[in-house]
């Protein structure tokens, strides 16, 4: 996908900010309720991140509030930890929930009364029916299901049942609860769902209190009422779980009935975001943990090196619709490079360091020039850069037989130093075993300090360097793609990891950078020169020995590599 967004300001607003603004102008809510729900059983990903804008987002322009809400109804999966990444993510992003942090398994002993109340009322009964046998008389899409033959159970066996599931009389999947609605119904979601299971597992807020945990649709709308939600907004999955969501609030007659939006959930090409698969990679060892920088996770691409505001202008950039669609990683670089642009200071950083000799150079000399931290604001200020006879520059900045419009080093050939001196170089020595260049002697012209000739001559190129030195060597983790494939887990029969790239992280040891960068703490970002954006690795950095990631290169190369 490479649409040309127009700039966003201009845009009419999505159709859910649509709704949420005419409600309040018909004077139905005076200001949004919302919630962002994770279930706590992984690390929040770039496809939430969509979602807890869109929600804080609108909450934020009509000052209502958002709730932070864990759906915490499956014991079996759900962990501490991922509650306190997620915690974490939300508010890295930028966002507050203040004092509306929920837990839907706050909600357990209100849950269990309702559905009393639905027994009551004839609305749901005890099954005895197997998994399977539930399954089966189910029906499909093009045939009517049947109904079970515990369906017509009074209310009072119901009752009497639904309490002893609830003391813990029965095994794990010998009954369940199940809403009364209509087997016959042309949305299978309607054919008598369950809402309670038995489940003798301890949760890791209730502990074993409970041995009867609800079911999602039915604890989701219950949740949202309680809190008094507004809008509860969704992934579009959940579109035909909207009568279910509608028919629990109808039947029990609540006060507060939140109107669920769906809207299509972010998809992007060369990534797999379904948290399962993202455990999946974790767990095998694929990946170095859910941070690790090649994970579009919350915290992959916050060690990464990204920063909040560009992961907020890449959700507003991609837009809230109705219609699935695709999103190239490029759309979230170029956001990532915008914002880095403004507020990453410039340094000089030598990837793939060739060492040059200026013979003309006074061996014992050492001088300062001045360099600008960032060349259009001139509020960065400057820094020093300690200059030598001995340079590193780029590898490639040097080619034996260049041609004609190379406009940077080759024998004879003159190039400008970044806030240097211009060089030519007059000799090269090269290993005659690899053909590799070891060293290139150039001269340099003491008459163009700081960059330009007085005699107007013009030189096309301008290259980073360091001086040899001063500068300090360090290990650099460039990173390309995760996977190989654009859609890798699109054929259910093979394992999706067989798309892994190999090639998805190459650590390069011995860069050589400005001296500067010693002490930069990590996650902070800075820009190399002509490479790209860079940032200290939060745990393979030690003091005095950063270790960078790149964040991404200047230009788009994603979109060079994808035709
Ligand atoms: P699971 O596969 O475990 O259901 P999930 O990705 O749906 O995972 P949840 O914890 O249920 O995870 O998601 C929390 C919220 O984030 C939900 O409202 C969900 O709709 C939304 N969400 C999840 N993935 C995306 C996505 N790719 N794009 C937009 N919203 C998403
Ligand atoms: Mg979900």
């Amino acid at each position: 996908m490479n649409i040309n967004h127009p700039p966003v300001d201009d845009r009419p607003l999505d159709f859910i900010r649509q709704i949420v603004s005419e409600d309040k102008e018909s004077g139905k809510h005076s200001q949004p309720i919302t919630r962002f729900p994770p279930e706590p059983n992984g690390f929040l990903h770039i496809g939430h991140a969509k979602s807890v804008c869109l929600n804080f987002g609108i909450a934020n322009e009509h000052s209502g509030r958002c709730h932070l809400r864990f759906d915490d109804t499956n014991p079996s999966k759900e962990e501490e930890e991922y509650v306190e990444s997620i915690k974490e993510d939300v508010r890295w992003l930028g966002f507050d929930w203040q004092q509306h942090l929920y837990f839907a398994s706050d909600y357990f002993e209100q849950l269990y009364h309702f559905a009393e109340q639905l027994i009551l009322l004839g609305k749901a009964y005890v099954c005895d029916l197997t998994a399977d046998e539930i399954r089966h008389y189910r029906g499909t899409l093009t045939e009517p299901g049947k109904a079970s033959p515990y369906r017509d159970r009074t209310p009072e066996i119901n009752l009497e049942l639904f309490r002893k599931m609830k003391a813990g009389e029965f095994t794990d999947g010998s009954r369940v609860l199940r809403a009364k609605i209509d087997m016959a119904s042309p949305n299978i979601n309607m054919r008598d769902p369950v809402i309670y299971r038995i489940l003798k597992v301890a949760h890791h807020r209730t502990g074993n209190t409970w041995c009867l945990y609800p079911m999602y649709d039915y604890t989701h709308c219950l949740s949202d009422m309680l809190e008094k939600i507004t809008h509860s907004l969704c992934t579009l999955e959940f579109e035909d779980h909207r009568p279910l969501y509608d028919w629990v609030l109808d039947t029990l007659q609540t006060e507060c009935h939140p109107r669920q939006i769906e809207f299509a959930r972010l998809n992007m090409t060369y990534t797999v975001m379904s948290k399962r698969k993202l455990l999946q990679l974790v767990n095998k060892g694929h990946v170095d943990g859910w941070d690790d920088p090649r994970m579009l996770t919350i915290s992959g691409l916050r060690r990464r090196g990204y920063t909040p505001g560009s992961i907020r202008k890449f959700c507003e950039l991609i837009g809230i619709g109705k219609k699935e669609s695709w999103i190239d990683m490029g759309v979230l670089e170029n956001a990532v490079r915008d914002d880095l642009n403004e507020t990453a200071p410039r340094v000089m950083g030598v990837l793939n360091p060739l060492r040059v000799i200026i013979d003309n150079y006074p061996e014992d000399q050492m001088e300062s020039l001045e360099a600008q931290n960032h060349p259009q604001k001139a509020e960065f200020g400057t820094r020093l850069l300690p200059f030598s006879r001995e340079l590193y520059i780029e590898r490639s900045d040097f080619l034996e037989d260049p041609p004609r419009k190379f406009f940077r080093l080759g024998l004879g050939r003159e190039v400008r130093l970044r806030y240097g001196y211009y060089i030519t170089c007059v000799s090269f020595e090269k290993d005659d075993d690899t053909g590799e260049i070891t060293l290139l002697h150039c001269t340099y012209d003491p008459e163009t300090r700081g960059g330009c000739s007085p005699d107007g001559r013009k030189v096309k190129g301008t290259i980073h360097w360091v001086s040899a030195n001063h500068a300090l060597s360090c290990s650099v983790i460039l990173y390309d793609r995760l996977f190989m494939a654009e859609h890798p887990d699109n054929d259910k029969d093979v394992d999706f990891t067989i798309h892994l790239n190999p090639g998805s992280r190459t650590i390069l040891d011995g860069c050589q950078v400005e001296p500067s960068l010693r002490d930069i703490s990590p996650g902070i970002q800075v820009q190399f020169e002509r490479q790209g954006y860079f940032c200290a690795d939060k745990i393979a950095s030690s003091p005095g020995k950063p270790v960078f990631n790149r964040i991404v290169t200047l230009r788009d190369s994603w979109a060079k590599r994808n035709p």
